[in-house]
């Protein structure tokens, strides 16, 4: 009796990865999927928060697509060994802080580390030739091959004509012929192939998987590590990044000021960790504050959050700082003027 085969699919939640476990699953591999934490994911709570984003449905992509697909998801929690990534990409970065090449690399090699330890036979991605600037580029494919240790155990099933035949395919564990050839950014075939299996609800992220793709995400991480003289983050800082409206009008501190309640509610889980700011004589936005402040800053930050609440307009706001250790004072402010709000304020 032949062997039935085993893949690990690396799985973002989008469509790539989606349409490459179908190829496999045509072809009678038994596949299971792999989801790496890092942190700086797209997905999860952030889009539950907003309203703006309730038309999107709120979900884990990544279990989505399993669950579509039927196979096992694994999540696996990569925070503290992908800061090294973050922090010290030997490729550097693309557009932003993303460092797509080195990214690739470390997932594919811990997707080795697991396939190894689970005995499943090698390893499948969504990769295309052509449609990343950075880590899916002809010479760049190899590096992650190469770097990751994974060599021709790494198969993508959605461009593997224009590749090297793998290990599996050479095997006969896989027919090269009922792979693809796909290449470039056209998404073309991809929404057609979704069509033929019959997907009609997948994600397609824009820019990356990441948030470390996006412009003002990055500015804001290079503010936080400038700020802390030290390039250093752990979960809650990356988190935070993601929600709320960030001012800075000094150095030695920054505020987060929420947007609307479900930001408010968020930020309330951060009490304990940061004094926090809210008007206690009119409605208005929880705001935290990032830093040492003197009395003179709680004072301003005082103004900014009487500023963005509905006191706005008002001559007197009274707002209630509350320290993280319980103790909380009253101070009575003049809201600042749009004006007093400097353009180089907002991060
Ligand atoms: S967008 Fe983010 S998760 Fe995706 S490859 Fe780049 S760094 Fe990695």
């Amino acid at each position: 009796m032949t062997k039935q085969r085993k893949a690990v699919a690396l799985i973002s939640g989008g469509l790539d990865s989606m349409l490459a476990v179908k190829l496999m699953q045509e072809q009678g591999i038994h596949v299971e999927g792999i989801n790496f934490f890092t942190g700086f994911c797209v997905e999860g709570h952030t889009h539950a928060i907003r309203k703006r984003d309730q038309a999107k449905p709120k979900r884990n992509n990544a279990l989505w697509v399993a669950e579509q697909l039927g196979i096992k998801l694994h999540i696996v929690d990569v925070i503290e060994p992908y800061k090294d990534v973050v922090l010290n990409p030997k490729h550097g970065y693309g557009a932003n802080l993303n460092p797509c090449l080195d990214c690739k690399c470390f997932m594919v090699g811990r997707a080795l580390q697991w396939m190894q330890e689970h005995e499943f036979d090698f390893i499948i991605t969504g990769e295309v030739v052509g449609q990343r600037p950075m880590s899916q580029r002809a010479d760049t494919m190899p590096i992650v091959q190469e770097e990751s240790g994974a060599g021709d155990l790494l198969v993508r099933p959605l461009c593997a004509k224009n590749l090297p035949p793998t290990l599996p395919e050479r095997e006969g564990w896989i027919d090269r012929d009922k792979l693809l050839g796909l290449s470039g950014r056209n998404r073309k075939p991809q929404i057609a192939l979704a069509r033929q299996y019959g997907f009609d609800d997948f994600a397609s992220p824009a820019g990356g998987c990441c948030f470390l793709t996006d412009e003002n995400y990055a500015h804001k991480l290079s503010d936080l590590w400038q700020a802390r003289h030290s390039r250093e983050y752990d979960l809650d800082d990356i988190m935070l990044l993601k929600v709320g409206r960030h001012l800075r009008p000094r150095p030695n501190f920054k505020l987060i000021i929420g947007r609307e309640e479900g930001e408010n509610k968020f930020l309330e889980g951060y009490r304990k960790q940061f004094i926090h700011l809210r008007s206690v004589s009119h409605t208005g936005p929880l705001v935290l504050i990032d830093g040492e402040v003197n009395d003179e800053d709680l004072s301003l930050a005082a103004q900014v959050t009487a500023r963005y609440g509905h006191g706005k307009t008002a001559e007197q706001v009274e707002v209630e700082a509350v320290f993280p250790d319980g103790h909380s004072r009253q101070l009575s402010v003049t809201p600042l003027a749009p004006a007093e709000i400097q353009s180089d304020w907002h991060l």
